[in-house]
């Protein structure tokens, strides 16, 4: 009965998306927020929050636009390196928005940007 009810599972999600680190972090997430607003009653809208999570969660889990969801994921992890990056600074390019990673602390730098070549100076 197990076996037939893996069977089922897995015809289910073939070309089905499945999931990944943002997905976990949705559902701790959709988890947290929702036992929070049991917790502290008067963060009642926290109830509806913790369901945006958990369902976006699922319908990326379920999702067959698998490109779609590896763009997600590449754009949280690009997300995720900004703030743990603790050895380069980012910056946007000021004439065509390229995000450019240089060293931190090498004071003032010019910088010139690898897509367009237009060069521009941060403070690193
Ligand atoms: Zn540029």
């Amino acid at each position: 009965m197990f076996r037939k009810l893996g069977d089922w599972f897995r015809t289910f999600m073939y070309g089905r998306y499945g999931t990944d680190r943002l997905n976990l972090l949705l559902l701790c997430g959709g988890l947290l927020f929702s036992l929070l607003s049991t917790f502290v009653r008067t963060l009642d809208f926290l109830v509806f929050f913790s369901y945006a999570l958990l369902f976006w969660a699922i319908y990326r889990m379920l999702s067959r636009n698998i490109a779609a969801r590896q763009r997600e994921a590449a754009a949280y992890n690009r997300f995720k390196k900004f703030f743990t990056d603790r050895q380069n600074r980012y910056y946007g390019c000021p004439s065509c928005g390229q995000t450019v990673r240089v060293p931190r602390k090498k004071g003032r730098i010019s910088i010139k940007c690898p897509r367009c070549g237009q060069r521009f100076e941060k403070k690193t």
